[in-house]
């Protein structure tokens, strides 16, 4: 009969998670604020708790799929004497700094804690490209990994309670600036008479081929010496043409200027001639 496990929370993605526990046999208990939400999931199996204590004395593994980190507080402090002994997963999405605070309080209470950050949405819970990112106890995900792989690739970054929720956070950085360019690019075309379906067609595979840059910058800059033969230089890497090309164009040169920034504050440091990772000195 599976694993014992409650889920607070039943939203969109609280539902999901419960629903890939349900089918996969697991004993679940669910309980949401408020009520009438659970009457699909039970029908399918799952018991329903009137209270969030009663969820929580239900089982071993708790898992949150709340609002925000406030919610969680809001529904938990009151219930640490039960939680004491038991795991709780809080897979709702915090702050690197409020899932520290929460793994803090957590071991204040005797509460064993796993924080996870989930790079999915609830369609996508239990199917191929669905992951999620763990950081908090080891024990806790060698414990329930199989359980945790039913919602998706389980990755595990370490006891830093907060490094799943700060890579999730650079991971959408890297995705949201991407698509700033996509857009930038579709911008700089779409006078010309090309449709942004038109530009994608031509983008996406560029942009999939781009990525196998990552690893040579990665290793470039984990060395830390930028003077690396067979690097684009950063005098090269000058994007005036492009911004002259987008003035032409009439559109913003926004997303382009900023990254034109990182590189002139190199050449202007006297890295001109070093590889174009550099510029990630930019940020530092
Ligand atoms: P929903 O808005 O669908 O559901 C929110 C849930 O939180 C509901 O169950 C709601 O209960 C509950 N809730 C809110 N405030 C409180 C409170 N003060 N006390 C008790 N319960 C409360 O959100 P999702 O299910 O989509 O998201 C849940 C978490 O998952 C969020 O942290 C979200 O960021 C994260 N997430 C969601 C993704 C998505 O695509 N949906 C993707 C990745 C992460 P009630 O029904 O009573 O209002």
């Amino acid at each position: 009969s599976g694993i014992q496990v409650s889920v607070l929370g039943l939203g969109a993605m609280g539902t999901a998670l419960a629903e890939a526990l349900v089918k996969a046999g697991h004993e679940t208990t669910v309980w949401n604020r408020t009520p009438g939400k659970a009457d699909g999931i039970v029908a399918r199996g799952a018991t329903e708790a009137a209270t969030a204590g009663d969820a929580v004395r239900a089982a071993p593994l708790v898992i949150a799929c709340l609002l925000d980190h406030a919610s969680v507080h809001e529904v938990l402090d009151p219930l640490t004497a039960d939680l004491a002994g038991r795991t709780l997963v809080n897979v709702t999405t915090t702050s690197p700094a409020q899932s520290r605070e929460l793994a803090a309080w957590a071991a204040a209470a005797g509460v064993a804690y796993l924080d996870g950050g989930i790079m999915a949405v609830p369609q996508m819970i239990g199917q191929p490209g669905s992951s999620i990112l763990y950081s908090g106890s080891a024990e806790v995900f060698q414990q329930y990994k199989s359980l945790l792989d039913l919602w998706g690739v389980s990755t595990y970054f370490g006891e830093d309670a907060g490094l799943a929720s700060l890579y999730d956070l650079a991971l959408l950085a890297g995705m949201y600036v991407m698509f700033a360019g996509f857009m930038h690019g579709a911008a700089m075309v779409a006078p010309a008479g090309v449709t942004a379906r038109q530009f994608a067609g031509t983008a996406a595979p560029w942009l999939s081929a781009m990525t196998g840059m990552l690893d040579q910058y990665a290793t470039v800059i984990d060395g830390g010496d930028y003077t690396v033969e067979g690097q684009q230089s950063l005098e090269f890497s000058s994007l005036d043409d492009i911004l002259a090309a987008s003035s032409e164009q009439g559109i913003s040169t926004d997303v382009v200027a900023a990254v034109q920034g990182l590189i002139q504050r190199q050449i202007d440091a006297g890295h001109g001639k070093e590889g174009f990772a550099r510029i990630i000195e930019s940020l530092r």
